[in-house]
């Protein structure tokens, strides 16, 4: 049960290298003087007085920002080249430590500057995006290209092993070379100039990207003009509806918002198939049906800028130079998982299908399964073999149940940690909620935060960020943060969750518990700065808590009456783990797919038509199944072409081995008990980026990942 939800590290909006990932910390001396040129006034420059140097929400204004962004870029250049011009001979303190420290005015500003963007955006915010992509980039380029830094990084590299430097530090040295010679630092003069042109273009391209899908998935809203045709809503889900509708002048009629991926909750309950067809095919079309916001032209121009950047850098294309900083490794072996795994999954997906159909047949129908038809007769089917539809369940699943007495009672039982909510530090919407998070021993671990619902100034998908990344270094200890996109109710009524729904923040936790359990020292390591295609490993292992029997029969209990979830209920919820997963693994295939295709073309092989390509693509793997189409298309492929998953979707599947395998660890071990959760935070979540992602899974496993358990929970052993 894996829902491909989205990460992000603070500020990779911004295509940032992680090298610079924003940290909150005291400020050195170096800095202090340098933000001696903002204005005290400025809540950027001075560090958060607030516990934990939690961000001071309240006293950002829009227009704190581009001045903040100056002087933290300028601050940090001048610290930078200290570091390059330091007359005394490289050292790992004063080049590769001092670099550790660098940077924290700026990283204060984008830190916040990124959560607003993603969170709680506004034309101002929009506008400096805009503007800023291409100068953070330009600012990212001269360290990354400055020749003399890399000189001394050069020669400290080739002396490593006589340093006398522990693991972690030794690591660092190594991963700042590989970083600096990733971002271009061994290319002659000229091609350092041709690759910031690229950079720049990319930037301001792929921000343009992400800003297009928000404001189109907005515009693509289905307006509704009566109440009949939304019979299968709930009553509240139509006041929600008729509420947004008078939010945009459009009194009495109704307005269905869309959700970012190509399917959308209420396909599994409108009984009128005419307005199914109508949200399917505006949910498909977003994108690419002309207009200000169509981003074909954008994904054509950021494929071929990709594929030209990576042919600069000596790569047959971009996956080939993304892919071997991961833990695949190549496109071969990314491409072997996906083209073993498509057909299996096909087959699955239309034995699927001709369930639905005899369904659809039942009750004459008369017409043959379409993909808006799938989740409605899908349920049908599921209430039919297990008697329980998505309407039953619901009313078990309230928000601030599962949160406390689900996500958080799990985390007790198995690391011991307990919360306290508080209410005194500022929120940038009033539907936040911040919690202190302690040990048992009773020393406060981190801060953590959760934005549950959807907005329309808040992009879509779930993800995780850090507000503070802990490191030993600078003395910071975490704040994370959650984001869910839970339809907000109309006031008075409880947040009911769908059982996605409530997966997605088991999921979001997992990073969160990742990013808190931090122990490392240096902040390039922190948290959830390990490879792509390993991050998404320990929230899918979280994700096995929302069923476990002792924690489900804790939160799953009726909102109005407090009785628990029926046991009979619970039973059929469990064996209905597995259904729809050949629906489910062909829809999120499809997209890793086009992912890599896009992203395997050299310059030359770029096409002209997306929509063709998207249609070539999926027929030549085998996966143009209509029925089941891609969970996210070309054109609102927000991983593939804004956030940090280009070439990268197949991440989920990727980590999926990992969290199966480790499920049956849980499992052989005795499940949800205080010595494997500590076993699992000391040898895993604790250990951020610090070693080998694959060693420190080896420590912890005692033995590499098996398939096999990824291949029985998808359903794709069965030949
Ligand atoms: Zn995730």
């Amino acid at each position: 049960m894996t829902r491909p939800t989205l990460l992000v590290i603070a500020a990779s909006l911004m295509l940032a290298p992680a090298a610079f990932a924003a940290t909150n910390a005291p400020a050195t001396a170096s800095t202090a003087v340098a933000a001696a040129a903002l204005p005290a006034s400025n809540p950027f420059a001075q560090v958060s007085a607030l516990p934990f140097h939690y961000p001071p929400f309240d006293k950002v204004q829009d227009a704190d920002y581009g001045p903040a962004f100056t002087a933290g870029m300028a601050a940090h250049l001048a610290e930078i080249n200290a570091i390059a011009n330091n007359p005394k001979a490289a050292t790992f303190d004063n080049t590769i430590v001092a670099m550790e420290r660098s940077g924290q005015l700026l990283g204060r500003v984008r830190t916040v500057f990124s959560v607003m963007s993603g969170s709680n955006t506004n034309d101002t915010i929009q506008g400096l995006e805009r503007e800023l992509a291409p100068k953070m980039a330009a600012h990212s380029d001269a360290i990354m290209l400055n020749d003399k830094l890399f000189q001394r990084i050069s020669t400290l590299y080739a002396k490593r092993d006589k340093l006398g430097l522990d693991a972690e530090s030794k690591r660092l040295l190594e991963r700042y070379h590989t970083d600096f010679v990733r971002a271009g630092a061994k290319l002659s003069a000229a091609d350092k100039d041709k690759l910031k042109s690229y950079n720049g273009q990319l930037a301001a391209l792929s921000t343009k990207f992400a800003q297009n899908v928000l404001k189109e998935l907005n515009a693509s809203a289905i307006v509704v003009d009566t109440r009949e045709e939304l019979d299968g809503l709930s009553p509240a889900a139509i006041d929600v509806a008729a509420g947004l509708a008078k939010q945009r002048g459009l009194d009495g009629k109704y307005v269905i918002a869309l959700v970012n991926t190509t399917g959308q909750a209420p396909l599994s309950l409108l009984t009128n198939r005419a307005l199914r067809e109508r949200i399917m095919a505006a949910s498909q079309a977003r994108g690419s049906h002309g207009g200000e916001f169509d981003n074909r032209q954008v994904v054509l121009d950021l494929a071929r800028l990709r594929a030209e950047r990576a042919t600069l850098m000596g790569y047959p294309n971009y996956a080939a130079y993304s892919l071997e900083d991961q833990t695949a490794k190549t496109t071969t072996a990314v491409n072997a998982l996906l083209g073993e795994l498509a057909k299996p999954a096909v087959d699955n997906a239309r034995r699927e299908a001709g369930d639905i159909q005899k369904v659809i047949d039942a009750q004459n129908g008369g017409f043959k399964v379409a993909a808006s038809d799938w989740s409605f007769y899908s349920d049908k089917v599921r209430a039919e073999r297990y008697s329980f539809d998505e309407s039953q369940l619901k009313p078990y699943f309230e928000m601030h149940s599962v949160l406390t007495k689900g996500v958080f009672v799990a985390a007790g039982k198995l690391y011991g940690l307990s919360f306290k909510q508080r209410t005194d530090l500022p929120v940038y919407n009033a539907d936040m909620l911040v919690y202190d998070v302690f040990n048992e021993d009773g020393t406060q671990l981190a801060i953590f935060t959760l934005d549950p619902y959807a907005r329309g100034n808040k992009r879509g998908g779930a993800w995780a960020n850090a507000y503070v990344s802990q490191s030993a270094l600078l003395g910071n200890k975490p704040v994370i943060a959650n984001n869910l996109n839970i339809p907000k109710p109309e006031a008075g009524q409880p947040t009911l969750m769908t059982f996605d729904e409530v997966t997605t923040m088991f999921h979001e936790f997992g990073h969160a518990l990742h990013g808190m359990f931090s122990n490392v020292k240096y902040p390039r390591f922190s948290g959830t700065s390990v490879p792509r295609d390993f991050v998404e490993y320990p929230s899918q292992v979280n994700e096995m808590w929302a069923l476990w029997p002792e924690v489900l029969q804790n939160y799953a209990r009726h909102y109005q009456t407090g009785a628990p979830i029926p046991a009979e209920l619970l039973a059929k919820v469990t064996a209905a783990d597995n259904f729809n997963q050949g629906y489910k693994t062909t829809e999120y295939l499809a997209s890793a797919l086009l992912d890599q295709r896009w992203h395997q073309l050299t310059p030359a092989q770029i096409p002209t038509d997306v929509l063709a390509f998207e249609k070539t693509a999926l027929t030549d793997a085998g996966i143009d199944y209509a029925p089941a189409p891609p969970r996210y298309r070309t054109t609102y492929f927000s991983h593939a072409f804004a956030g940090g998953y280009s070439a990268g979707y197949y991440a989920y599947l990727w980590s999926e081995k990992l969290d199966a395998d480790t499920v049956e660890w849980f499992k052989e071990n005795g499940g949800l008990t205080r010595k494997n959760g500590d076993w699992f935070r000391a040898k895993l979540l604790s250990r951020g980026g610090s070693a080998d992602a694959l060693d420190i899974y080896r420590n912890f496993r005692g033995r590499d990942a098996q398939i096999e358990p990824l291949l029985k929970r998808r359903g794709l052993n069965v030949k």
